[in-house]
């Protein structure tokens, strides 16, 4: 496979999503070598799904297809233990390394049998992390691997469940693996752009992201065929796409180097960002409670407008303010803001189905908000 050579010292960990076959690991791995960019081969051997009945990976037969994969093409496999049973298996055939997936993560107690299994080992502890955004979760998983003192624990950051997201698979919830760094600054973060994206075509910008954020590198899921994967299809690339990726992720990076980008300022900004992201989830949430209020107050021929409720949020603002250490006049004007937005969209909903006239005192509310 033609492809430019990495001279850069990322980490990248590529595979299928699942190990399907001895021939296809072998085929997949020999390329991914082939490229420069997998210093690491994946695949599942044990899948952890979310239904019974679905695929749930080839189990010890996979375990024996990595192990060719590993004398025959020479790259050091990795696989996901779930519990300390698969953890002493993998160690016991000299698996280079081992992840604890997303669903482990989130169970203090597999993840300290796992850790015990582990310690002292001569083998690399890949903590992902837990499927809900809990960073002390995951800070508290990868401690107890740290405490176990294997040769080598890394972190994979690959995204959070969340109901709120529309783009994403998972939440890439930026600021909670920028916090992951700050808090273990000696264990690599990787990303892993496959679970979070969901979708092939949306790998690459949350590749870019990550690097750029100063993660140490990618697991990436790569397939021969992805569309005929047994596992996340949508999600996996060829090797050829991966490869080509991953030489434009580091000449894209190189030069963003060479241009002196602040990578500080960089973090600082996706903070902020990933705030706002919150803040306007959460406005458009309350605006769906508004608009329920709306059908009710409608339904009951009950006046949009309700001076004890207007009065409420205006005497809440002054007792906000002080204990967050906002200027009074910026918590009004937010206020201001929300309370025109809600009573704008109620007044739409009784348009929709007018049952009870129009109210002249919310005209006039409205007008004093600047919203009328
Ligand atoms: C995987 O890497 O294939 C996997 C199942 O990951 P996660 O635990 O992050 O869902
Ligand atoms: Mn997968």
């Amino acid at each position: 496979m033609e492809c430019f050579r990495p001279e850069n010292s990322f980490y990248w960990i590529a595979g299928p999503c699942s190990a399907e076959s001895e021939q296809s690991l072998l085929e997949v791995a020999r390329k991914l070598k082939e490229s420069g960019y997998c210093q690491l081969f994946r695949a599942g051997a044990w899948k952890p799904r979310t239904r019974p009945g679905t695929f749930e990976g080839f189990g010890l037969r996979a375990v024996r297809w990595l192990l060719t994969v590993q004398r025959e093409i020479g790259l050091p496999v990795a696989t996901e233990a779930a519990n300390a049973e698969q953890a002493h298996i993998l160690l016991h055939h000299g698996f280079d390394a081992i992840w604890l997936g997303a669903r482990t993560t989130v169970n203090p107690f597999l993840v300290q049998e796992i850790a015990d299994v582990v310690a002292g080992a001569p083998i690399t502890v890949i903590v992902k992390n837990p499927i809900n955004a809990d960073l002390k979760l995951w800070i508290g998983a990868t401690e107890r691997i740290l405490k176990a003192s294997p040769a080598k624990v890394m972190a994979v950051h690959r995204g959070f469940q969340s109901y709120d997201e529309k783009l994403y698979r998972y939440s890439p919830r930026w600021d909670l693996a920028i916090q992951y760094m700050a808090a273990l600054p000696s264990v690599p973060l990787l990303c892993d752009p496959s679970h979070i994206a969901g979708r092939r075509d949306l790998i690459p910008e949350v590749a870019k992201k990550a690097l750029e954020l100063g993660m140490a590198g990618l697991m990436v899921e790569v397939h021969l065929n992805p569309a005929e994967a047994l596992s996340d299809s949508a999600q996996q690339l060829t090797p050829e796409a991966w490869c080509q990726l991953a030489s434009q992720l580091v000449h894209q990076l190189r030069e963003a180097q060479a241009l002196g980008h602040e990578s500080r300022l960089e973090r600082l900004r996706i903070m902020i960002d990933s705030l706002d992201d919150e803040l306007f989830t959460l406005l458009a949430r309350r605006l769906d409670y508004v608009d329920q209020i709306g059908q009710y107050k409608n339904e009951n021929n009950i006046p949009i407008f309700q001076p004890d409720r207007w009065e409420q949020l205006h005497m809440k603002r002054s007792s906000m303010a002080s204990r967050l250490n906002l200027s009074p006049e910026f918590v009004e004007s937010i206020i201001n803001a929300i309370y025109a937005e809600s009573m704008r969209r109620q007044t739409l909903i009784y348009q929709k189905s007018p049952s009870i006239p129009a109210d002249p005192r919310l005209e006039k509310a409205l007008e004093k908000l600047g919203a009328g």
